[in-house]
């Protein structure tokens, strides 16, 4: 088995893992022993890889930031990141825009149908108006009040609050540059050695990614939802997968003609990443796996790698931006409402601040959905029209969510070559 490249064992647990699932749905007690005997290895495997998110992003930061020796290098490297993330997300919502308003998928759908959806996910689509609701309710500065935390090991604590982690990595790699380097040396040797061990328990938790796909996979074909109601988005869930294949091309011209580098070789390098991303639903929890394939697979540098991936992992979601910007479009349809320009540009901007705001875990891009909808006046309701294929779009839009980090990764690892 070992001598199979690990995409190909992924992909092989997947095909099983539905498989095995589509077999013992025809069977009376399969569900049932799927979902108390398979699916909890699918848990554990995805509680492996988030175990490891906090103490790698700590490790693998300040190893990078101190390894940079150079205040301004860092700045440097800093705004780039920052920039690239906003031109790709803004890029993506404008394709999203493109697609939805040419195909139009939301003309479609019927009255009845409109009813019942709205009638089946109303209740679901409730409470995630109610999550939303908090989001909304904080002032317009509470974002930046959120990255500093009050304290490391309550902000350690809880893998949503990465960004307050990667705060204290900086601050922490920063003040590590400005002391001595004798004083500083020790405390550097044990960062660079925690790294190492955190690298390996990465390769450890990978070697059982076959199984842990196969779990995953197997459950969520027992948990979906009935195909009458996937039938009748259908258009809809075209919209957003032909938007996100639309973006990766865009992507791949970027990295021949501007970054100048194989797309092939880079679709081959970060496919474990891309195919976690598709079973786990989370960038978070792919994370690690993101870096180690674009340090090892692309040669992008250590210090940029772990610079600009956990970060793009929490604010850089071009693939969550692009589908809230269609759903958004999608809904006003249904309910026959006519989006001028105007709002349109509204909900590139709100888009993009809400793919930023998203955490990086099943169906946040659902939640922070709302706040585009509300912002450009459709109604939230609609929210239940996209419940029943929200699942499978949301492992879509993470494959490339992890995928424009990984671009990005590169493009940036250029621009301080250059
Ligand atoms: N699941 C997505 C991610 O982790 C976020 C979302 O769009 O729901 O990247």
């Amino acid at each position: 088995m070992k001598s199979i490249a690990l995409h190909w064992r992924i992909l092989i647990g997947m095909a099983l893992g539905v498989i095995v699932a589509l077999i013992m749905s025809q069977i009376a007690w399969g569900p049932a022993l799927i979902t108390d005997y398979i699916k909890p290895f699918g848990t554990i495997f995805i509680n492996g890889l988030k175990l490891i998110a906090v103490p790698l992003i700590l490790a693998s930061l300040i190893k990078g930031v101190s390894d940079l020796k150079d205040l301004s290098r860092l700045s440097q490297m800093g705004l780039r990141t920052i920039l690239t993330y906003v031109f790709t997300t803004i890029l993506a919502v404008s394709v999203g825009l493109m697609v939805v308003n040419i195909v139009a998928p939301g003309k479609q759908i019927t009255e009845q149908t409109r009813n019942e959806l709205v009638e089946a996910y109303g209740g679901e689509a409730a409470k995630k108006q109610e999550q939303a609701q908090q989001q909304i309710q904080a002032g317009p500065l509470q974002a930046l009040v959120d990255l500093v935390p009050s304290n490391i090991v309550g902000a350690a604590a809880n893998n949503g609050n990465m960004l307050q982690v990667i705060f204290f990595a900086l601050f922490f790699g920063i003040s590590l540059i400005m002391i001595p380097e004798a004083s500083g040396a020790p405390v550097k040797a044990f960062f660079d050695g925690l790294n190492d061990v955190i690298l390996k328990m990465i390769d450890l938790i990978m070697a059982l990614a076959p199984y842990g796909v196969f779990a995953l996979m197997a459950a969520l074909v027992v948990e979906a939802p009935s195909a009458d109601l996937f039938a009748a988005l259908l258009w809809y869930a075209l919209c957003v997968v032909i938007g996100l294949i639309l973006l990766v091309l865009i992507y791949l011209l970027i990295i021949r003609f501007v970054i100048g580098r194989n797309p092939f070789d880079f679709l081959r390098g970060i496919s474990p990443a891309q195919l976690l991303a598709f079973s786990t639903s989370s960038s978070a929890a792919t994370l690690p796996v993101t870096m180690e394939c674009v340090e090892e697979e692309l040669g992008v540098r250590k210090e940029v790698a772990s610079f600009v991936l956990p970060i793009g992992a929490t604010i850089n979601m071009d693939g969550t931006s692009l589908y809230q910007a269609v759903a958004a479009v999608f809904i006003a349809q249904a309910f026959g409402m006519d989006l001028d320009f105007a709002t349109q540009m509204g909900i590139v901007a709100t888009a993009t601040l809400a793919s930023i705001g998203s955490a990086a875990v099943p169906g946040a891009g659902m939640v922070m959905l709302i706040i585009v909808l509300a912002q450009a006046g459709i109604p939230e309701a609609g929210l239940a029209l996209i419940f029943a294929v929200d699942r499978p779009l949301d492992m879509c839009r993470t494959v490339i969510n992890v995928t424009g980090d990984a671009m990005v990764s590169l493009w940036v690892n250029k621009s301080q070559e250059d």
